[in-house]
């Protein structure tokens, strides 16, 4: 017997070269987030060649397709299209060499170091798949590729932009995302699968001085060495060893030589949590320390907390992912898993929140399985696997891509009429 996701993937094998080109090509074009404008083209010349309903620049440089085929549900399957500040060093041939002038007229490199060209290419891909077997579904699928996903504010761009009117209102929403697992690993999560995060610019004040005269100063180095060893409480002290949280303090800044002592010190930290009573213990107990060893240095002014940004938990839907899980599981047996919580964040249910619809978000693996066999044998996983965010952040193309293109098909088609 031929199920339908058979039938739809079986046109992978005339497309995977070219796939695997357009991958190369998007990893060794990164952009950052809303300057994603030749990506965004790649995306939508791929839409429009085959057949889908085009409509460009939503907010920013989101692009949505449509591909109506007849009375049935509508699925909506989504990709993120921006790369990261990072300079890449993973030695490949198709490597990233792009640097941008960033706001303050400094160098900046950049690579996709998250794997956003891995999700572009299968939905480009997956998209083809479902436009050219068309007498294998009914309904209607959307494909959208959404600018700026690690600033946390591309979805949430697209909405204001009124991607709720110019888009059919879909049954589901699905994602996915590339991850330090095996490739062909397909991991779903019913539930809390990734964290919220927010982030925190602290500024502390102090008074300046020369470096031999500390009676003339209060010293702000001091003031945020004290803050960042006591945030380290936060999480190890205040809540339980049940409910998982990260705090890390990312950057710290203050002065410019050795025998001056600044006026001013800046913190930026970064909180990770999975529901909003943790989320608002851990942020009031920032402002609580940071507060008090302020008062107890005796800073003449009082510090300035600024959230510079903010990404919601993602809490996938039971009744989708359980259908999704079960997709998966005909189709890729035993590389179907159920994925572990991750404290990485996503800004990707605001768009199915905006619609008001319910949504499903996996994981897929994108490591040589042969590289993370090893590791996992010798327990050297963590030292030895490269993660997203990471310079040599690397998946291999292949069964990676292939699993991304099936993935997202397998889960559209556990939707649309037959
Ligand atoms: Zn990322
Ligand atoms: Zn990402």
């Amino acid at each position: 017997m031929t199920d339908r996701a058979t039938t739809v993937l079986s046109g992978l094998d005339a497309i995977r070269s070219g796939l695997e080109d357009l991958y190369k090509d998007l990893h060794s074009h990164p952009e950052l987030g809303f300057g994603e404008h030749r990506t965004a083209k790649k995306a939508a010349d791929a839409l429009r060649a085959c057949g889908y309903d085009v409509t460009e620049g939503i907010g920013g440089t989101g692009v949505l397709g449509v591909l109506a085929n007849g009375d049935g549900p509508v699925v909506m399957a989504r990709a993120d299209m921006d790369a990261l500040p990072v300079r890449e060093q993973t030695g490949l041939p198709y490597a990233s060499e792009v640097t941008v002038t960033d706001r303050d007229g400094a160098e900046q490199p950049v690579m996709h170091a998250c794997g956003h060209d891995v999700h572009v290419t299968c939905l480009t891909g997956c998209a083809r798949l479902m436009a050219e077997a068309k007498d294998a579904w009914r309904g209607t699928f959307v494909a959208l590729f959404q600018p700026s996903e690690e600033n946390g504010d591309g979805a949430e761009a697209m909405v204001d932009d009124g991607l709720t009117s110019r888009s059919p209102t879909p049954d589901v929403v699905l994602a996915q995302h590339v991850l330090p697992l095996p490739a062909g690993y397909v991991g779903t999560r019913p539930g809390s699968f990734l964290s919220a995060a927010d982030s925190l610019r602290i500024t502390v004040h102090g008074r300046g001085a020369h470096g031999s005269m500390p009676q003339a100063a209060v010293d702000p180095v001091v003031m945020a060495a004290m803050i960042v060893v006591r945030l380290q409480t936060v999480v190890s002290r205040e809540l339980a060893a049940t409910t998982p949280a990260v705090l890390t303090v990312g950057s710290v800044h203050a002065g410019s030589g050795p025998n001056v002592i600044p006026d001013k010190a800046v913190i930026q930290l970064n909180v990770r949590t999975y529901d909003d009573a943790s989320r608002s213990q851990v942020l009031d107990a920032i402002e609580r320390i940071v507060t008090a060893e302020c008062e107890a240095s005796r800073a003449p002014k009082a510090p300035e907390i600024q959230r510079t940004s903010s990404f919601p938990p993602t809490v996938n839907d039971e009744a989708p992912t359980r259908r999704v899980a079960d997709a998966f599981a005909a189709h890729f047996g035993d590389d179907a898993h159920t994925i572990d919580l991750q404290t990485a964040s996503e800004d990707m249910s605001e768009i199915p929140k905006a619609f008001g619809v319910p949504f499903t978000y996996w994981g897929i693996g994108g490591i040589d399985p042969d590289r993370y066999a090893e590791a996992a044998r010798n327990g050297t996983v963590a030292q030895d696997v490269p993660v997203n965010h990471s310079p040599t952040f690397a998946p291999v193309l292949q069964p990676t891509l292939d699993t991304g293109v099936s993935a997202m098909t397998v889960a559209a088609l556990a939707w649309l009429g037959a």
